[in-house]
């Protein structure tokens, strides 16, 4: 079966599924839609509006009864995305070390 390229091209399939600015209502462009990564059935993409240039984060879904997507306004750059993607989380331990370091005054020695 012959598919055409841009059935194939994550970015077009997010510009249809989000197909405008949620905030200034502008259409959405291929061009400025990243794909960031993608696991499985799973793509996380990050698009920036061409007109007030928010970004919005974008997880697509796509599997065989169809596809869905989750989107959020964000004011983090693609970059941002895959350096937070990227980082560990803060752990419990830490919360508890920094809590114990306030109760005791040690916080600034720790540093
Ligand atoms: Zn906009």
């Amino acid at each position: 079966m012959h598919t055409s390229r841009s059935e194939n091209d994550p970015r077009v399939t997010a510009a249809q599924l989000i197909p405008t600015c949620q905030l200034c209502d502008a259409a959405f462009v291929p061009q400025r839609i990243r794909l960031l990564g993608e696991s499985g059935h799973a793509q996380l993409l990050h698009a920036q509006c061409p007109h007030c240039h928010t970004g919005m984060v974008l997880l697509v879904l796509i599997h065989e009864l169809g596809m869905g997507s989750v989107g959020l306004v964000t004011d983090l750059s693609e970059g941002d995305v895959v350096r937070l993607f990227r980082e560990s989380s803060i752990s419990t331990d830490d919360v508890l070390a920094i809590s114990s370091h306030l109760h005791t005054g040690e916080l600034l020695d720790s540093i």
